[in-house]
């Protein structure tokens, strides 16, 4: 027979929405249960530095923050399983969830913070320097390029304002588009376009990542012409590919309102979805931001109204 477990609060996801729900949820003595996913920790274990979350005067170290975090969830009282979930009822409460192994986790209400995934190219060297100057975040990393020289991949909204960004800190920053014209908005387009230490390299695609492996890290790029079929290679120390970001909500496809780019969408000011009882926090409904101190902020947010609403369904 398998196994189940109910609580009153249900949070699905480990990366700082999750651990944060957890922590408010396990204070006002809700018995959280927490599955944790194929990534404990979520996405900041896949980096280094961390330099810009609050509290830290020296960087801290992705995946060390993902233990504190995690510690400090369990120690308040949080109950924590490592399973991943495979299918997802919110057609009534309480909601259930079926984890790979078998194990149903039922909830009175639900947290869901399953995050986002970068899109990557696909290419085995954008793989094999990742992290050592490949990148799919400019605000996370940008800064370790000061004074240097790097390219951006990608044509829309996220690619231009990563290059202007970039700016703040590169020499030069390349932008490297697959067609002839840009998708991104006009008014950023112009501030690129008049950017001195922006420039565009049209109708390009990135063919691979080089670099060394002592020290290991980027040295350049060969980059194809798709129009002319010529390569060329620029000699740069950063990749940061910015070609759009999936979130993880397959699970909850035609259950839960969602947007055109499946990000589960929540009423304004609030991390609650379109079903009483059921709340989003973290880069799963938030295609702006996507930092960890803004996944942290919507998980607390998320674990109040959690209160709330039981304390409401008790009167
Ligand atoms: P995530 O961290 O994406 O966690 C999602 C969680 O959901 C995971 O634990 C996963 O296992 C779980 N999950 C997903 N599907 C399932 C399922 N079916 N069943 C169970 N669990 C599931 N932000 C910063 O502020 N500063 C930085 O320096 C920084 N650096 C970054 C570097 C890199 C390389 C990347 C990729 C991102 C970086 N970010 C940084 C962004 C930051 O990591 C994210 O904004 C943040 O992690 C989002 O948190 P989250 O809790 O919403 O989701
Ligand atoms: P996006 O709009 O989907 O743009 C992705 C870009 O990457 C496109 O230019 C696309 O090229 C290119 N691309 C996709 N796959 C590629 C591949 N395999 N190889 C090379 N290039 C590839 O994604 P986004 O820029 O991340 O934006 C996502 C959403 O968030 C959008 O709705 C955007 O408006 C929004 N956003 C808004 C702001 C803002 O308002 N300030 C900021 C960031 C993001 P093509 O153009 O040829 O398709």
């Amino acid at each position: 027979m398998s196994d189940s477990h109910h609580t009153k609060a249900l949070i699905l996801g480990s990366g700082p929405a999750g651990y944060t729900a957890a922590i408010y949820a396990a204070r006002a003595s809700l018995q959280p249960i927490l599955v944790k996913g194929l990534q404990p920790g979520g996405q900041l274990t896949i980096t280094t530095d961390v330099e810009n979350y609050p509290g830290f005067a020296e960087a801290v170290q992705g995946p060390d923050l993902m233990i504190a975090m995690q510690a400090q969830a369990e120690h308040v009282g949080t109950e924590m399983f490592d399973d991943i979930i495979v299918e997802a009822d919110l057609s009534k409460r309480p909601f259930t969830l079926t984890g790979d192994s078998g194990t149903v986790y039922t909830g009175d209400t639900l947290i869901i913070c399953t995050g986002a995934q970068a899109r990557w190219l696909g290419l085995p060297s954008e793989e094999k320097y990742m992290g050592m100057g490949v990148s799919a975040c400019a605000t996370c990393d940008g800064f370790f390029f000061r004074g240097k020289e790097v390219c951006v991949i990608g044509g829309g909204n996220t690619a231009v304002e990563e290059a202007i960004y970039l700016t703040n800190h590169a020499t030069k920053v390349t932008l490297i588009h697959r067609r002839d014209e840009l998708r991104s908005e006009k008014i950023l387009q112009e501030r690129a376009m008049a950017n001195p230490k922006i420039e565009i390299l049209w109708d390009s695609v990135l063919e691979e990542v080089l670099g060394q492996d002592s020290p290991p890290g980027v040295t350049g790029v060969r980059v194809k012409n798709v129009k002319t079929g010529d390569f060329s290679e620029l000699d740069l120390d950063g990749v940061f590919v910015a070609i759009g970001h999936s979130p993880n909500t397959e699970l909850f496809k035609g259950q839960v309102d969602m947007d055109n780019e499946n990000y589960i969408l929540t009423t304004p000011g609030t991390t609650q979805t379109n079903i009483p009882g059921v709340y989003a926090a973290g880069d799963v409904q938030d295609k702006i931001y996507r930092q960890a101190v803004t996944a942290a902020g919507t998980g607390c947010m998320a674990a109040l109204e959690v209160e709330k609403f039981l304390a409401e369904q008790e009167t």
